[in-house]
């Protein structure tokens, strides 16, 4: 399918396993671009766009087709920073930029247990990034060209993603 090229500003996903960073790193991003925060886990949330609570995984049971139906209209429109630890149920056309965070194995356990994460959520999440489950799935569901895999270990390296992605935004243009 064609992409849609009418949008003035790019939008971006930013994905990897939970604890790598992405909402820091997509904070950050909007702050210095302007570009609209979408932190999906919060619009989950805030507008009920889910099927109840997951008490084994501990989060609310997204409905995909709900949050899709909610953002097409600013999506379509352009100038937003997606964050969220899944990326397979977004329309492709959507993003002009995938951004795939990765954190190192053990970087990443001391982050999740700061956070709380205790027994098989934790160990779940690590191997999640172990496997480089979130790269695959970008992989799998948008052209090669438009992912870019950034290294989420310190906050140097923050300070770098943010900078370049940056600059990536203000070279963007319509029909580059
Ligand atoms: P995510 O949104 O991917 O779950 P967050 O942005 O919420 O991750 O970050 C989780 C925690 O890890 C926060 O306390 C944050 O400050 C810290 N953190 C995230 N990325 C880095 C990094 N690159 N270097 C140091 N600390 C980080
Ligand atoms: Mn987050």
């Amino acid at each position: 399918m064609a992409k849609d090229r009418e949008r003035k500003r790019p939008n971006i996903l930013v994905t990897g396993t939970p604890g790598t960073g992405k909402t820091t790193t997509a904070t950050a991003l909007a702050d210095a671009t302007q570009l609209r925060h979408v932190g999906i886990g919060d619009l989950v949330k805030d507008k009920g766009l889910h099927d109840g609570w997951d008490d084994e995984l501990e989060c609310h049971v997204i409905n995909e087709d709900l949050v899709c139906d909610e953002l097409e209209d600013a999506m379509e429109q352009g100038g937003n920073i997606v964050d969220y630890h899944g990326c397979d149920f977004f329309p492709e056309r959507w993003f002009d930029l995938v951004v795939v965070l990765q954190t190192e194995n053990s970087i990443l356990y001391d982050r999740l247990s700061k956070r709380g994460y205790t027994g098989s959520k934790l160990s779940n999440n690590v191997e999640c990034e172990i496997f480089q489950v979130l790269l695959e799935e970008a992989k799998e569901s948008y052209p090669q060209d438009i992912i870019l895999a950034l290294k989420s270990d310190t906050v140097d390296d923050i300070d770098r993603n943010v900078a370049s992605l940056t600059e990536w935004v203000r070279q963007w243009h319509p029909t580059s």
